[in-house]
């Protein structure tokens, strides 16, 4: 029922398989009110939107006898898939509903709902922990009873995970509904988070939901559906996602784009280029009379969400995901916040993450160095990086910047200098770069993405500082008898390695030797020192030993 075709991160392309049809993910279902549309859901169709929501109970309270005679698809005249969503939002805004659980699902099963979510109870926002309890308890009662009501096969039922900000209490939450045969989970409640601008919370709300729940299911966001959201929302996991904020800016005359809201009255110039924009200039839409500009502002909204629902796809595509997520954390500074947590989850997203990509990375500053893929690569030289056994002397070499190493023409000169040189003993020495991802022992250079990353331009003290102590540790654990540091004067950060490793030579007693400090470290005559200090360090070791 749910096929993935990509996946980065923890996002993933996907096609999600209804009884009505397929639709692909990353999805976002516009809501459409079922007694009052701006925009009707055939046009919704037409603009290339195949699923939508909307809502069971509002149709059970006005429409009960022609929904259950047409079914919900001829009803709103929409082809394509239709989710219903159960009145737990009206249970939240209006702390009752006039219905029962039971009657919820019957009247779903009936109208031919492709996706139905059973009548849950939603935590909401700023509860005290009795009350989430309570909300997580009786939305789990209902859960279950869910499979002694229903009839029909067909319908894809959805779990939605309760506990609103109470991490625990969502763990407990998705843990439990995780043992019910449910075709796809959600998390209930967040839209108060969103509007807040949490999205830090909402990281840790999404993640630990998450990870109690089967990763083969599709996994659905309420209320989720502003542009600057979707690439964020995709990273987590999220595969679709419903709102009707396309509708609700579009009355208080406002236009969405990839990096927030802007007011119509603001506005000097369409930064967009949909069928509404290229025709109307912001002066036409403000004259117009309060309907037909509301029309055209929720047909634009609309437009915007597809258009960063495609930048989603092709990124997750590429496997450049987490630069999108760099690009958006730059929009706001909730949004940087919320991308700074991800670290907090960082094996988890690793565990996603594609082993090596269609294209290179590129790091753009000390963030960059953060993603998966970085992390990644320093783990494994850490964990489970062995250095050849009769090698007795590192040499750290400083980054150059055309890769693989064993292919660029600098290194090349030193490897072939020393084996002039030394003949057989070329093996007692180890050559490594010492880059932004960390140490590269040239026997790793084809591993990903040692040689398939570009940047960053700059490297910050903190960094330089994590770098250094990853290397001294590396060295700390190794058997070597000497290192022999040489040094770049243009790569600044090097001094910075240079001090870890003294420091660590110290402590452990080895030979330590760094090269003169030559404005051209490739120069014929360097390349010459460096490997004149290769014999003096070998003949030392055997003095030593
Ligand atoms: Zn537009």
């Amino acid at each position: 029922m749910f096929e993935v075709k990509h996946h980065d991160l923890l996002g993933r392309i996907g096609y999600i398989k209804t009884k009505t049809g397929t639709f692909e993910t990353p999805a976002l279902l516009p809501v459409v009110n079922p007694v009052q549309q701006i925009i009707t859901p055939r046009e919704l169709y037409e603009m290339g939107f195949r699923s939508v929501i909307t809502n069971a109970y509002v149709l059970l309270r006005r429409k009960k006898k022609e929904a259950e005679e047409k079914g919900v698809h001829k009803l709103l005249d929409y082809p394509g898939v239709v989710m219903t969503d159960s009145g737990a939002y009206q249970l939240l805004v209006y702390g009752r509903v006039e219905t029962t659980p039971e009657e919820v699902v019957e009247f779903q099963e009936k109208i031919g709902s492709d996706i139905a979510v059973i009548l849950d109870v939603p935590t909401g926002f700023k509860v005290n922990r009795a009350k989430a309890e309570q909300t997580v308890e009786e939305t789990l009662r209902r859960a279950r009873e869910l499979f002694l009501v229903k009839k029909k096969k067909k319908t894809l039922w959805v779990g939605p995970v309760q506990g609103g900000t109470w991490l625990d209490l969502v763990k407990r939450s998705a843990e439990e509904i995780a043992k019910l045969p449910f075709h796809m989970y959600a998390l209930g409640s967040p839209t108060r988070v969103m509007e807040q601008y949490m999205f830090d919370l909402l990281v840790d709300m999404i993640l630990t939901a998450k990870t109690c729940l089967p990763i083969t299911k599709p996994f659905h966001l309420f209320g989720a559906g502003h542009p600057m959201m979707f690439p964020l929302a995709a990273a987590l996991g999220c595969d679709t996602f419903d709102s009707a904020s396309y509708a609700i800016y579009a009355k208080q005359r406002r236009y969405m784009y990839e990096g927030g809201t802007l007011r119509l009255e603001d506005l000097d110039y369409l930064p967009c280029s949909c069928p509404v924009c290229s025709k109307l200039s912001p002066e036409e839409l403000r004259e117009m009379p309060d309907e037909e500009a509301e029309r055209n502002l929720a047909r634009h909204n609309l437009y915007a969400c597809l258009a960063e629902i495609r930048r989603v796809k092709q990124a997750i595509a590429e496997g450049r995901l987490w630069e999108l997520l760099e690009a958006r954390a730059r929009t706001h500074p909730s949004m940087k916040s919320a991308l700074a947590k991800l670290n907090k989850y960082v094996e988890i997203f690793e565990r996603f993450t594609p082993l090596s990509k269609r294209r290179g990375l590129f790091f753009y500053d000390n963030f960059s160095l953060t993603r998966p893929e970085a992390e990644r690569f320093r783990r494994r030289v850490k964990e489970r990086f062995k250095p050849p056994r009769e090698a007795s002397i590192l040499l750290l070499l400083p980054p150059v910047s055309s890769k693989p190493y064993t292919r660029n023409k600098k290194v090349r000169s030193v490897l072939s200098r020393l084996s002039r040189e030394l003949g057989e003993d070329l093996g007692r020495v180890h050559l490594c770069i010492y880059t932004a991802l960390g140490i590269v022992p040239l026997e790793l250079d084809e591993v990903y993405p040692a040689s398939q990353h570009e940047g960053p331009p700059f490297i910050d003290k903190e960094l330089a500082t994590r770098i250094a102590n990853d290397i001294a540790d590396y060295i700390g654990k190794a058997h070597y008898k000497a290192v022999l540091y040489h040094h770049d004067p243009s790569i600044e950060w090097g001094t910075t390695v240079y001090l870890a490793v003294l420091k660590t030579c110290l402590n452990k007693n080895l030979i330590f030797k760094a090269t003169s400090m030559d404005e051209k470290p490739w120069s014929r005559q360097s390349v010459e020192e460096l490997s004149k200090s290769v014999m003096e360090l070998l003949n030392k070791i055997k003095e030593k030993t």
